[in-house]
């Protein structure tokens, strides 16, 4: 991944990222800031009902109800420094889902959040081989430094041996806990002093002429002082320098060391994203690669959210600009229906609010209502019939049957569960022989979530029980031995709601088997979207 200097400025000027974390480590806390320095909001405090409610599991679904805000949040857009932010939510809540990875398909560049004082934790350290299948450049962000927090050099070791990366640091922390009183600036010399009294003032930066300046005397005690320059001696001696080719590659990370909640170190890992970048970067189709400076637009969707007015059944696909300039009204190419699509109420996310976008460049998200026509790795495009790869459906690892307790209900939850499909929340399967639906997450909060959201958005309580079946695999191959394989084992054959044929059993054994007994058939564990 490289900066391409041949970028339209409008496009260059794009950042369009995600932040990774584990929970509690500041992610709500930081979005805010950005926020707030890209003016988006007012005061700090909007998004935290967000952060407050994915806490407890019945606050989660609490917040599953008031749905507006977590869509509102799913992308943000705000400008700073001359440069146009779009920041993608990955879905916080702790249960690992398609969401996720489906996320990181979508940005450039992602920011790594770790607690000072529990370094990297497990979910980081997840979403952050995602980002490594990716070469996906990585900024970390080392919050909470006002609290008791770890040794620098500890926490960048971790970080060095965990993760196998490099890291620079591009600010050194000076005093630890109660003593903390800001950072050195390692790669603009300027000494950044955080304002305890006032948690959302910008702080205090003096301009330093390198570590020997006299000056750092007024503003640093001199045991801290004598700390610092020793530190940052030993650091450029034993540590890799900041490189913005090793860095935009994915091989490097450069770490700030901050208080989010204190606004402190925020505004210079803005910075830090706004000129090392990357610009929006070139995305790969079947026979192609798009480059974002190509005039034609294409985009493909990341994300579906369904029922974001439970009164009205919409639903909004979340859309990557892959290249090109949009404009309002632009009649695209749905390419998997083959039908033009005209896009007159776009979706721009800026904060809270949703504004309608009168243009977009590629490197942007729009949403982009419709009554499901649109689902996840759709491309548009200007006419060509581009496929876009690597947008990942996984089999799902806990599989339940559903049926609705009132029997009068079960055309309905026929629906529901077709549009949660679609929308990418759950794996549906439809077994060819019997009544009633196989339903398969990733991760066991997931069927509360869906039982509840099933019973508020529709109003059909339901129950999930124990499936006879543990695992699904899509049965791939020439149509005619598919075909004959699956009426041959009709009792462990499903659809899913593609009508794509899927093998169920609840034995490793019986996979292994049928990859020897058919040759000619491949059972996959992951579904390409297209
Ligand atoms: P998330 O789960 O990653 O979104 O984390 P939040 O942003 O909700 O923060 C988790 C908790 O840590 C909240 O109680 C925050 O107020 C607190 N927090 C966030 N940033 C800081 C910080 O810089 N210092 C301290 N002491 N607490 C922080």
């Amino acid at each position: 991944m490289t900066n391409r200097p041949e970028l339209p400025p409008e496009i260059a000027r794009r950042r369009t990222f995600a932040i990774i974390s584990h929970p509690d480590a500041g992610k709500t806390t930081l979005t805010e800031k950005f926020l707030l320095y890209g003016g988006a909001i007012q005061m700090a405090g909007q998004v935290r009902a967000k952060g407050e409610a994915r806490r407890t599991r019945s606050d989660f679904m609490k917040m599953e109800q008031e749905r507006g805000i977590s869509v509102s949040a799913s992308a943000m857009s705000f400008d700073f420094d001359g440069h146009r932010f779009n920041l993608v939510d990955t879905p916080g809540h702790s249960d690992f889902s398609e969401d996720t990875y489906r996320t990181l398909t979508a940005v450039d560049a992602a920011i790594m959040v770790i607690d000072g004082a529990k370094g990297v934790e497990s979910q980081t350290r997840k979403l952050f081989e995602v980002c490594r299948l990716r070469d996906l450049p990585i900024l970390t962000f080392c919050n909470k430094m006002d609290r008791e927090s770890r040794d620098t050099f500890e926490i960048i070791d971790e970080i060095q041996e965990n993760l196998a990366i490099d890291v620079a640091p591009a600010s050194w922390p000076i005093g630890v806990g109660r003593d903390f009183i800001g950072c050195y600036d390692m790669l603009n010399d300027r000494l950044e002093l955080m304002d305890r009294a006032d948690r959302n003032k910008v702080a205090e930066s003096v301009k330093m002429e390198g570590l020997d300046d006299p000056r750092l005397a007024d503003h640093v005690p001199a045991d801290l002082l004598e700390k610092l320059r020793e530190e940052v001696e030993m650091a450029r001696e034993l540590l890799p320098a900041f490189d913005r080719k090793s860095f935009l590659e994915g091989h490097m990370t450069p770490i700030w060391f901050g208080s989010a909640i204190n606004s402190f170190g925020v505004r210079e890992l803005m910075r830090g994203i706004s000129e090392y970048g990357p610009a929006p970067q070139p995305q790969n189709a079947a026979d192609r690669e798009i480059a974002p400076e190509e005039k034609p637009v294409t985009g493909f969707v990341f994300k579906v959210q369904a029922n974001m007015d439970p009164k009205h059944r919409d639903r909004v696909a979340f859309v990557r600009l892959a290249s090109g300039h949009f404009e309002r009204g632009m009649k695209l190419t749905h390419v998997r229906s083959k039908k033009p699509m005209a896009v007159t109420n776009p979706v721009l996310f800026l904060a809270a609010d949703r504004e309608l976008a009168d243009e977009a460049w590629a490197g942007d998200i729009i949403g982009i209502p419709n009554h499901g026509q649109l689902r996840i790795g759709d491309a548009l495009t200007e006419g060509e019939a581009l496929r876009f790869t690597g947008i990942p459906s996984f089999a799902p690892e806990l599989l339940q049957s559903v049926r609705a307790t009132d029997p009068m209900k079960a055309k309905h939850l026929e629906k529901a569960l077709m549009q949660f499909a679609e929308e990418g929340a759950a794996k549906v399967f439809k077994p060819m022989i019997g009544s009633g639906f196989i339903v398969g997450v990733v991760g066991a909060l997931q069927f509360e979530v869906l039982a509840s959201r099933i019973e508020i958005e529709y109003g059909i309580p339901v129950r999930f029980e124990a499936s006879q079946f543990t695992s699904a695999r899509w049965v791939a191959g020439p149509k005619d031995k598919v075909e004959a394989f699956v009426n041959a084992n009709k009792g462990h054959i499903a659809q899913d709601h593609d009508g794509d044929m899927v093998y169920l059993t609840r034995l490793q054994w019986d996979i292994d088997r049928v990859g020897r007994d058919h040759p000619e058939l491949r059972l996959t564990a992951t579904k390409e979207m297209m």
